[in-house]
């Protein structure tokens, strides 16, 4: 009996040792604790202001959590008071140090930007597609266009639903950085078109040149922190907040121009 239960105490330190060496191996393991720097603040989009210059940030039609859950606030947060207040301070001084950009619109200056000064064309567009593609969107939105721009849509796509799978598939496919458009083309007809890193259908020397209605950002930035490498559900849940009455404001605009 004595050498049965012998054997038995034997057998149960094997096997407990083992795990408790685990245990402090796990123990020592060292976790990073978030510094105060770190430490995450979500401002307000109204205390955002660019430096004194040309060109203001547009003021964000709906607060930074308002298009949860499809976009969450910390990338709202992010990419209206950090990269868009980037692109506009930079576009301001490297309008304050050309005398020829002075007072001019900015889809004037986009016209202008060929492409000899990178920094203009990355700058000016950064500032004018960020301005553009968050007015488009807002909460209890989605859905489809009304009126007007839904039966063009439908004349110049066959339906709303072939619309969509183009837009979708234009932003899906944009390799790295860019931007998937719907423009009203110089024929009068709209088409989907995607444009690399800042350029957009104002830019000289387009494919398809044409004016802005609907834009998406398809930068890395725009969706990472929710959706990392699935762009695909990025863009499925953005038809989600279109701001359709806006998008028809612009083609009326577009429109009465022509
Ligand atoms: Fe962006």
């Amino acid at each position: 009996m004595r050498t049965i239960f012998s054997l038995i105490l034997c057998l149960s330190l094997v096997i407990l040792l083992p795990s408790c060496k685990r245990k402090k191996l796990q123990e020592v393991v060292e976790v990073p604790l978030p510094s105060a720097e770190e430490k995450i603040t979500i401002g307000h989009p109204d205390d955002v202001t660019a430096d004194e210059g040309q060109f203001a940030l547009v003021k964000l039609p709906y607060q930074y959590n308002e298009l949860q859950p499809n976009i969450d606030i910390l990338t709202m947060e992010v990419h209206y008071s950090k990269h868009y207040l980037t692109y506009t301070n930079n576009l301001n001084k490297l309008v304050a140090a050309d005398a020829t950009l002075t007072d001019l619109s900015i889809e004037d200056i986009l016209k202008k930007a060929d492409g000899t000064n990178a920094d203009l064309r990355n700058n000016a567009g950064g500032y004018y597609n960020h301005s553009f593609f968050f007015e488009g969107m807002g909460p209890k939105s989605g859905g489809q266009p009304k009126d007007t721009l839904a039966a063009v849509i439908t004349k110049d796509f066959g339906s709303f639903e072939n619309f969509k799978t183009q837009f979708s598939d234009a932003a899906e496919k944009q390799f790295g950085s860019g931007w998937a458009w719907l423009i009203l083309d110089r024929t009068g007809k709209l088409q989907v078109v995607s444009t690399p890193n800042q350029d957009n259908p104002l830019m000289p020397r387009q494919t398809v040149p044409g004016t802005p209605l609907l834009n998406l950002d398809v930068w890395e930035h725009a969706y990472y922190l929710d959706y990392q490498y699935k762009r695909k559900r990025y863009i499925d849940n953005f038809f989600k907040i279109i701001n359709w009455k806006k998008v028809s404001q612009r083609y009326e605009e577009a429109t009465a121009k022509k």
